[in-house]
């Protein structure tokens, strides 16, 4: 089987080793002839990013770098991006990295043409229409991890240091004109970022997937994301340079993406105070609450379940699913409690009380198949300390 194709679902694909060599002419029929360069610091010292410089400069390609972007971005980085792109009079960015400085670069992209605070854009109602769409810049997107399928979203996710939340801004606008996703990337990432990512996509297809609502799109996407994910993240974990697992960990990467504009769940709102707070990987805060999100749900998803386990070749419905995940979150050396992900942790009654009310207006617990009270955020937070 090939692994190189030509996609045009959600946005244009080039998917496949070796295909970010096209990028000059990617940016070429993009018309962007200035492009911004965001990508975070840890990568800028990587060869996976001199590499692309490389191809860059070989095209004669007029480029500046931005990588001022912390893991889980915050307010100072997007102003400090806009400060870069106007000062460089760029016309467009390219999005390099993972999620973090994918993210960026797509804030970047549309908040330096705006002028209202990029707070009333946040994915509320219509927000969205507030915006200036023709002041937005044209975004390449190449992802080098391959989790939370930013490159394929119409979103960005931005701390608020002010408030500790983290808000997502949204736009139909931001969903990036190519995306060049060449599993190659993606070899370099440590384990724990492999596992970590892995199980950010595996999340995006199940809460998708157990999301009431009639998408059929999305659950088919998600269904098969979910296999991609068992089949691949192990193998792509005990082998870095496995390009086929690679590969195949993109795809349910951008197929997770794809699949939760159906919805997310409790995983993600519990998830996401606690990045807020604590700063942790989104992946693996995700990883940490999945078997105890699942046990929750259980009432309104079991019979989903068993249809899932079935497609994935998984005997025993429910438990033989939820037995896959705990062995999965084994293989990988998930951390097994908060305890263990936050070394250190301090969580007095207080800040479980906030973090339980953070989680329940969190966007995504509108998604959850079974309503995420304060009560049961609390306990699914007790359970995973
Ligand atoms: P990340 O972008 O924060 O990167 C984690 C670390 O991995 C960084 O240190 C980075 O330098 C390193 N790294 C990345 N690629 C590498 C490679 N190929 N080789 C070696 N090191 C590499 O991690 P992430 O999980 O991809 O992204 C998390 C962020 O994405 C969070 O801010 C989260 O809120 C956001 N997110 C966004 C969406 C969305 O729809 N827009 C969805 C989920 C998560």
């Amino acid at each position: 089987m090939t692994l190189i194709s030509k996609w045009n679902f959600p946005t244009t694909i080039l998917f496949g080793p070796g295909r970010i060599s096209e990028l000059p002419a990617v940016l070429k029929s993009a018309g962007i002839a200035r492009p911004l360069f965001v990508t975070d610091p840890g990568l800028a010292k990587l060869p996976v990013v001199a590499d692309t410089f490389a191809i860059l400069d070989k095209a004669g390609v007029d480029y500046a770098v931005f990588s001022d972007v912390k893991p889980n971005p915050v307010e100072s980085n997007l102003a400090a991006g806009i400060a870069a792109f106007k000062s460089g009079s760029h016309d467009g960015v390219i999005a390099f990295g993972g999620g973090s400085a994918l993210d960026l670069g797509k804030l970047v992209a549309f908040q330096a043409g705006q002028s209202r605070p990029i707070w009333d854009f946040e994915d509320v109602g219509d927000w969205w229409t507030r915006a200036d769409s023709a002041a937005i810049a044209p975004v390449i997107a190449v992802p080098t991890t391959a989790g939370t399928g930013s490159e394929v979203g119409r979103a960005g996710v931005l701390t608020n240091e002010a408030t500790h939340t983290k808000k997502v801004i949204f736009h139909p606008k931001m969903l990036p004109v190519t995306v060049i996703a060449d599993p190659e990337l993606t070899v370099g990432m440590p384990k724990a970022i492999t596992a970590g990512t892995g199980m950010d996509a595996l999340a995006h297809c199940l809460e998708a997937y157990c999301a009431p609502g009639y998408h059929p799109m999305a659950d088919g996407i998600a269904l098969e994301g979910i296999r991609l994910v068992l089949e691949n993240l192990p193998r792509a974990y005990a082998d870095g340079t496995d390009i086929e697992a690679r590969a195949h960990m993109m795809s349910a990467a951008a197929m997770g993406a794809t699949a939760f504009q159906k919805g997310l769940g409790a995983i993600h709102s519990l998830s996401h105070p606690i990045g807020a707070l604590y700063d942790t990987h989104h992946g693996m805060t995700n990883a940490l609450f999945m078997p105890h999100v699942l046990d929750f749900n259980r009432p309104a998803i079991e019979e989903r379940l068993e249809r899932l386990a079935a497609y994935c070749g998984i005997s025993g419905g429910f438990d033989g699913f939820r037995r896959k995940i705990m062995d999965l979150r084994t293989e990988l050396s998930v951390p097994s409690t908060l305890r263990d992900l936050i070394p250190g942790l301090d969580m007095d009654e207080a800040r479980r009380d906030l973090i339980a009310e953070m989680a329940i207006v969190d966007p995504t617990a509108g998604g959850n198949p079974v309503e995420l009270t304060k009560e049961a955020a609390l306990a699914l937070l007790e359970k995973s300390m």
